[in-house]
């Protein structure tokens, strides 16, 4: 999630006794998997512009060719859409990558069900690297691997977990959907912003945008999850307040807010944001692999299925 000075984020919430609706597919050992890989050393933290961010974006791509998703990248047969941008980089950083234009990969892959519209999901791939960028919260953060396990490698477990999911589940599908992984978030949404101005598919018929940042800290005893964006479009509150669920939900209407759901909002597309709350781990090197909380994610996926479901009954 992009640092944002000053941003306050109100935890409050009540918890909702209500029998939760269970899909049994979304697997807590493939989320396990990809954010261990994500967040491993190998990847360096996945700085925008680096050789670990393409490995994540490989690692992605790899994953929607095996579901067969249809490339919707730059050009024909391929999930990468390249953009550069401009970021004012450290003066002491002189890692050389870093000294000029950065160059980000986008990830996006479609599923086309033959409908007049198409749901888009998302998660930023991105993270600090090495914390040269000036947006680590360690006290000497220059050097050290920020692996971004909760930010934002938990939110690409959830897109390639939805992408699996909604290609073995096709029948009866009321929506086409994209699933995109973006670069430049934690640098100032410039993933999300160069694909938007530049889509690969028409947005005009885009019906909604779901993003997913740092989900993966879900407290199993307050059970809170965040949703922002219910103000986006007339229907949005009655959704999320009629599906019944074990989570203590904490809406917060607002379509621009800290990550790449803004880029859609802005762009007239209605937004929905999961989000399982800031820790003390947030954009530092100790935001680890083994502080996720996996069956948490699971829940957390299946009540974003639900919610895509009950969007499809709208239709
Ligand atoms: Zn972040």
């Amino acid at each position: 999630m992009l640092y944002i000075k000053r941003v306050t984020i109100l935890l409050a919430g009540f918890l909702a006794a209500i029998k939760p609706v269970l899909c049994q597919d979304i697997n807590p050992d493939n989320i396990k998997m990809t954010i261990e890989y994500l967040a491993s050393d190998k990847l360096q933290g996945r700085a925008t512009s680096s050789p670990g961010e393409m490995l994540a974006a490989e690692y992605i791509a790899n994953h929607f060719r095996q579901y067969n998703l249809e490339p919707k990248g730059d050009s024909a047969g391929s999930y990468f859409f390249h953009f550069q941008c401009k970021y004012n980089p450290d003066k002491t950083d002189t890692i050389p990558e870093h000294t000029t234009e950065r160059r980000g990969v986008d990830v996006a892959g479609y599923i086309d069900n033959g409908a007049p519209y198409t749901i888009v999901a998302g998660a930023h791939l991105d993270h600090l690297g090495l914390g040269y960028d000036g947006n680590s919260l360690d006290p000497n953060p220059k050097g050290k691997i920020h692996p971004g396990a909760d930010d934002n490698a938990s939110g690409v477990a959830g897109v390639l977990e939805l992408a699996r999911y909604f290609s073995a589940n096709r029948k009866g599908q009321k929506y086409n959907f994209l699933f995109i992984c973006f670069s430049g978030e934690e640098l100032g949404l410039f993933g999300s912003k160069k694909y938007c101005e530049k889509p690969t598919i028409d947005l005009s018929k885009a019906d909604i945008m779901i993003n997913m940042d740092m989900i993966g800290r879900l407290n199993d005893s307050t059970k809170r999850l965040l949703v922002y964006g219910v103000g986006t479009a007339p229907p949005l509150v009655r959704i999320i307040d009629s599906i019944p669920t074990v989570f203590s939900i904490k809406k917060d209407s607002a379509g621009i807010g800290p990550s790449d759901q803004t880029s859609f909002y802005l762009k007239n597309i209605p937004v929905l944001f999961f989000f399982t709350g800031e820790h003390a781990d947030y954009h530092k090197p100790s935001d680890i692999a083994s502080k996720i909380n996996y069956t948490g994610e699971q829940e957390v996926l299946e009540y974003v299925i639900s919610v895509i479901n009950s969007i499809e009954k709208m239709g």
